[in-house]
């Protein structure tokens, strides 16, 4: 995306996004706690995670697999070999006073995944986005800054170690970005990556997804990058947009007003909806990195890396491209659908079981979704099956119920579940559909409105809605639609 500036030079932004995911394994990365979220502090504690002296790190052998399944999905080259290397630093929430993390060697490199934004006209914007790196690590713990004092503000903090040694995959784009959009669609197609792969939950609330943004401005065809500013702090998608995109204009405008851009830290601030300092950066921090001595090299050997990888399931990349080829759905629906692989299942399901595509479609992402939103459930936990739903569509299908009954009985069969037929016998509502008995319900009703029908005789055409409602009304909603309309329009005419 291209900026444009009071004085005429036009701006493009580079955006890199380094992004933290919590793995969802049961364990720590290199002790036996439990990573169950919400516990009382310091409660999934031992002396390995709490960095006591002689205590030695196991690798979780889950954090391999899942790192590993996360940088195949990502299209990334896994290093055969790699290893752990200890970051030196000193901070209260790491108690060892080094992170184990992986620097030279990290499990996986040179990967992309597609984001495809949709155009003005409804169509994907296909753009890869390049993966650099990523790298497993251990998270570090919680500070909570407690007490209050009017000029100091808090007094005191208190440091929780639930989180310390929490399984975390690093993963670092390409410069490839350029506007807030991009960013946002590139951090949410990450994590339905990682959700369709069951490695993690991706919550931005729980912190189990934190995005960092790097992000300066050059003007357009300059080759160099500008100074890099990093964002933090930003715990929603929107919010990454929103941050990105105020970044920009602050930039764009210090640029052209002659000040120097500082290479520093801000963090957004959703109260104000703009981006503050933290802190500057003075030259690149010395970690001293070296390699972790308590732990041995990580060797994925081709049996391993083959099996892994036949596990995977269809992304939603392919699935999106899929839906739109297969099933002729169009690029905003293919794209709602996926969103969730639950309901994109289901809604497969539902077309393995004979549904028309568009029709499952239409009932999955309407009336289903507005009910799964009221009463805050996931698709898996409503008894009305996949199977369920073919049945339905393949109802109205045969003219047996029309659209307007399944709209009356969906709720019932949302709750309950069952056959949609036997539902449908048990309330008589299977649709009218005998002419000869439409017929005789027509002219009974012409017959009960003289008034309405030389009015609608006299021109007044628009009373054919009211005629349709009145053999809607008698017929319980039963009168075959189409039908009925015909019929009625050749009685009008006398
Ligand atoms: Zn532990």
């Amino acid at each position: 995306m291209v900026t444009a500036s009071p004085s005429g030079t036009k701006y493009e932004a580079v955006i890199g996004l380094e992004t933290h995911c919590q793995l969802s394994t049961a364990t720590k990365i290199f002790c036996n706690c439990s990573t169950e979220f919400g516990q009382n502090p310091n409660h999934n504690v031992c002396p390995i995670c709490l960095g006591m002296p002689g205590v030695l790190p196991v690798l979780n052998e889950k954090v391999l697999e899942f790192a590993v399944k996360a940088g195949l999905a990502l299209n990334a080259t896994i290093a055969p070999y790699s290893k752990f290397d200890r970051k030196q630093y000193f901070y209260p929430d790491l108690p060892k006073n080094y992170q184990i993390t992986q620097s030279d060697l990290p499990i996986g490199e040179h990967g992309w995944l597609e984001i495809a934004p949709l155009d003005e006209a409804g169509q994907p914007v296909r753009k890869r986005i390049g993966i650099t790196r990523l790298h497993m690590e251990e998270d570090a713990g919680k500070l909570v800054h407690a007490g209050s004092d009017r000029l100091a503000g808090s007094t005191y903090s208190l440091v929780d170690y639930n989180r310390t040694g929490v399984p975390l995959v690093e993963i670092v784009s390409e410069p490839d970005l350029r506007s807030g959009l991009e960013a946002a669609e590139y951090a949410q197609e990450l994590r339905r990556i990682i959700r369709y792969l069951g490695v993690g939950d991706g919550n931005m609330q729980e912190g189990s997804l934190r995005c960092d943004v790097n992000i300066s401005v050059r003007p357009v065809g300059r080759e160099e990058f500008g100074v890099k500013v990093e964002i933090k702090n930003m715990n929603s998608f929107s919010a990454i947009a929103k941050a990105i995109d105020y970044e920009i204009e602050r930039q764009i405008a210090a640029v052209e007003a002659g000040e120097t851009i500082l290479q520093e830290t801000r963090l957004w601030e959703e109260g104000t909806q703009r981006t503050i300092s933290m802190r500057t950066k003075e030259g690149a921090s010395d970690y001293r990195y070296f390699p972790e001595p308590d732990l041995t090299a990580i060797v994925v050997g081709d049996e391993r890396l083959t099996a892994w990888k036949g596990s995977l399931p269809e992304l939603p990349a392919q699935k999106r491209l899929r839906y739109e080829t297969e099933y002729g759905l169009s690029p905003y629906d293919a794209r709602v659908l996926t969103d969730d692989r639950d309901v994109a299942l289901y809604l497969e399901h539902s077309i393995q079981a004979g549904a028309d595509a568009k029709q499952a479609a239409n009932w999955v992402m309407g009336d289903i979704t507005s009910h799964l939103k009221t009463q805050k459930i996931s698709i898996t936990d409503i008894p009305f099956q996949p199977d369920n739903l073919a049945e339905l569509v393949g109802l109205i299908g045969k003219g047996t119920i029309n659209g307007k009954i399944a709209k009356e009985i969906l709720p019932e069969l949302l709750e309950k579940g069952g056959s949609v037929q036997a539902l449908v016998e048990s309330k008589g509502m299977t649709s009218l559909s005998d002419p000869a008995a439409i017929g005789q319900l027509i002219d009974e009703i012409i017959a009960a409105n003289p008034t309405e029908l030389e009015q609608y005789r006299g021109g007044k055409t628009k009373l054919l809605g009211f005629f349709v409602g009145q053999v809607m009304k008698q017929s319980g909603g039963r009168a075959e639609p189409k039908l009925t309309n015909q019929i009625l329009a050749e009685r009008l005419k006398g």
